[in-house]
């Protein structure tokens, strides 16, 4: 490659790190501090002393500049919050009182206040808290933690970027204040808001920032004309500032599109752009906009997502076509590294082959630098690391964990009739009938009971050697025992054994399945104090063997009525992973799907009549462009029928959705075939059935009657209500009765009470129609 002048300054940088410490040292600090064990200047402390370490890894690493305030306690949006001083009314006297209790408060929620909502942020599996907006909020600038942790960084002797989440993105992520008027528009608010930055800009560069990063990844969605001319405006008005820091205005996740030419003509100074994925298409985008003339071009090349070493060739090609479309061209993984683990080398049980593909957010790190140092003195100077990535990504694709022929020649040959029951519904619903012979207003439950402390210690008592695998197995048949005990004496109609030995839905199937990989380490943050744990799709998966059949005949031998087999479904199981990113997800999503499709026969095999395949992620999965439903839509749903037609028409298949509203897919969801779907439904009062009867949904489904975030019991006079309102949309002959979801976060009494609840509801329900 040569060496141009502009390449000579090529720079190392990055967006946002993991927070939580190699240990998880946030998570335990805050948690503590939640508990009264840990001090405010304790939780403090701890928290300076992670950024400081980062930040030493960062610059030890070779980053050039790097990102402060990406740090936080909960939440990066609850950050911005704070910021704007835009906190709802129900929190502001705690605020007032002491600023950590009141942010947590607004995180959390207390006895009187009800906490901010939380939702996905993007396509990720990261949440935010969504800012609560109405036309009198009242915007003031709090700068403290911004220019605190640039203080921070500076002190070390580092170049920083603070990074803060620009203003139009802001207000689209907003939602209407509980007491706004009807259509309100947080983004109507864009002018109020623009000042507030215009302050936090201004103390950030009297502390010494030079260049200061707005996110804005929402301009990756489609976007309408008056939302790109609020794109305008605000950074006509915060280029237009004088005395302020150099501007870079980021986006990723997706392309820019229409919003890249709307950025690339903005006065600001540069702009950071995903070139990973889908997101490659900003290339051909940047060349059409005329590219950035005199501006700074942040290039994000090395994927902020997935777990996979990078193609390093691959991105210098990249990097040295842009560079003849900006002034000057530096060097970023394509969003925060917050959405991957820290450290892929501590990963000591991952086989060495497999560890050498891997590259989490210290690894990312080191790639970054790397292209960042062969972009500006040419390849010869990273020959060596070249070299090895060139090895690493040959292991990898002739691999036979990549790729397995016997797996690979299955699914090739699968045919639309593969894809298909054999009868339609009708049939296959009388057949059922005759079958299972069950009630009107068949009652069941969505799959797990309560996972109680007794059964997390059999878990931790087995991986500690305290209880062998015969001692683990009695634990979980008595819990099996007394789940179906229980719902035999509430009068349920089609049981579950309840998931006991499931210690998550995705990983459970992941450690039995080959071609699935397991971290000991790999924590990403999902909300707040809740780090997970993704499994890595790392090669093609085939099934060595059933996985669920044992517990599920175990719990059918123990009562006379139908147990429901529980499976996970393709979608959920890649949307829960780190996905492959050397094929399309829908070649994922069929390996997937043939291997539950033998779980599926195996049930079947072994007698089990009724089967459930959850794809609670069907909806959040969507693309963030609506260019891109129909083709996810259409493999989503392929991949769950061809894990679910492989039955006799007898064998009634159900599936279960949730955390999300539907009205947008009902279509997909008809595409699915399932004989019979669980929603979530109680908190909108039976939404989903109104839109199912809308469409015309030609089969059963159970709108969900007991909302199971929280201890609440519904009474009887409730539960009954809100399954009269579902028969309004539904016809009794294709209604059932069922929780929203599964039980496994409540607790025993109201487990209990809230289900008899439901039998009696159903009972009651049922008199009302033979009576009439
Ligand atoms: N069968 C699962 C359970 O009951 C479904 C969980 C979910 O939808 N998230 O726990
Ligand atoms: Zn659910």
């Amino acid at each position: 490659m040569t060496t141009t002048s502009a390449a000579s300054a090529a720079r190392a940088t990055l967006y946002g790190y993991p927070r939580q410490g190699q240990n998880r040292e946030l998570k335990k600090a805050v948690e503590g501090y939640w508990k009264g064990r840990v001090t405010a200047d304790a939780l403090r402390a701890t928290a300076a002393e992670l950024r400081r370490t980062h930040w030493h890894d960062l610059s030890g690493t070779g980053i050039h500049e790097v990102p402060s305030g990406d740090f936080s306690y909960y939440d990066h949006v609850l950050d911005t919050t704070v910021m704007v001083g835009a906190i709802p009314e129900r929190h502001r006297a705690a605020v007032e009182e002491d600023a950590l209790d009141g942010y947590f408060a607004m995180a959390r929620g207390t006895q009187d206040a009800a906490p901010l909502e939380m939702t996905k942020w993007f396509d990720t599996n990261y949440h935010y808290l969504v800012p609560e907006l109405g036309p009198d909020t009242d915007f003031a600038a709090d700068s403290c933690k911004q220019v605190a942790e640039l203080g921070e960084a500076l002190a070390l002797g580092l170049a920083a970027r603070p990074v803060l989440v620009g203003p139009v993105t802001y207000l689209l992520l907003a939602k209407p204040a509980p007491d706004a008027p009807a259509g309100f528009d947080p983004l109507t608010l864009l002018d109020r808001l623009l000042p507030v930055y215009a302050e936090v800009l201004a103390d950030l560069r009297a502390a010494g920032a030079e260049w200061v990063q707005l996110d804005e990844p929402a301009l990756v969605q489609d976007r309408t004309p008056a939302e790109l001319a609020a794109v305008v405006r605000a950074y006509r008005v915060l280029g237009g500032l004088t005395d302020r820091p150099r501007l870079l205005v980021a986006s990723y996740f997706d392309r820019l599109g229409e919003a890249l030419p709307v950025l690339a003509k903005a006065p600001v100074d540069g702009l950071a752009l995903d070139f990973t994925g889908p997101a490659a298409a900003n290339l051909e985008g940047l060349a059409a906009a005329g590219g950035l003339p005199g501006k700074r071009l942040v290039a994000g090349v090395v994927d902020g997502r997935n777990i996979w070493v990078n193609d390093l060739e691959r991105s210098l090609s990249t990097l040295g076509t842009l560079l003849g479309l900006a002034d000057r061209v530096d060097v970023s993984p394509s969003c925060s590294l917050l959405h991957v683990p820290l450290d892929a080398t501590a990963e000591k049980d991952v086989d060495p082959q497999i560890l050498r593909w891997l590259a989490f957010a210290r690894q990312k790190t080191a790639e970054t630098v790397t292209l960042a140092t062969g972009l500006s003195q040419g390849t010869d100077a990273i020959a060596g690391r070249l070299a090895a990535n060139r090895a690493a990504l040959a292991s990898r694709t002739g691999s036979p964990i990549a790729r397995d022929p016997a797996v690979r020649s299955r699914t090739a040959a699968v045919t639309d009739t593969d894809t298909r029951r054999s009868q339609p519904y009708a049939e296959r619903a009388a057949a059922q009938r005759a079958l299972l012979g069950l009630p009107l207003l068949p009652t069941t439950t969505i799959g797990s009971f309560p996972q109680t402390a007794a059964l997390r210690t059999a878990r931790a008592d087995l991986r500690a050697g305290r209880i062998d695998a015969d001692g683990y197995e009695n634990r979980i048949r008595t819990e099996i025992q007394q789940v179906i005990a229980f719902q035999e004496k509430a009068g349920l109609d089609v049981l579950v054994h309840g998931e006991p030995e499931r210690n998550d839905m995705v990983q459970y199937f992941a450690e039995r399945l080959d071609g699935f990989l397991a971290t000991r380490h790999g924590w990403v943050q999902s909300y707040g104090t809740r780090y997970v744990r993704p499994p890595i799709l790392a090669g093609d998966i085939s099934r060595p063997e059933p996985m669920t059949v044992r517990w599920t005949s175990y719990a059918q031998s123990l009562t006379g009525k139908p147990v429901k087999g529980m499976l996970t479904g393709p979608v959920t199981m890649l949307a829960w992973s780190f996905v492959r990113d050397d094929q399309p997800l829908a070649d994922t999503a069929r390996q997937v799907a043939l291997a539950l499709r033998d779980e599926v026969r195996d049930l079947e095999a072994a007698g089990t009549a009724v089967i459930q395949v959850d794809e609670p992620a069907l909806r959040e999965t969507l693309p963030l462009r609506v260019a891109g439903h129909a083709a996810y839509l259409a493999w989503a749903t392929e991949a769950f029928r061809l894990a679910t037609s492989g039955v006799r028409p007898d064998t009634q298949v159900h599936t279960h959705m949730c955390y999300a509203e539907f009205g947008d897919i009902v279509q997909a969801i008809d595409d699915l075939d399932a004989d019979v779907i669980s929603l979530e439904a109680a908190r909108s009062h039976m939404q989903v059935a109104r839109e199912l009867a809308a469409h015309g949904y030609p089969r059963a489904a159970g709108p969900g009657l007991w909302d199971i975030h929280s201890p609440r019991v519904p009474d009887l006079a409730e539960t009954a209500g809100l399954l009269r309102t579902g028969l309004e949309a539904i016809p009794a002959g294709r209604l059932w009765v069922n929780p929203d979801c599964g039980l496994k976060t409540r607790g025993w009494p109201e487990t209990r009470a809230s289900l008899e609840n439901l039998v009696a509801a159903a009972r009651t329900v049922r008199a009302e129609i033979d009576a009439s």
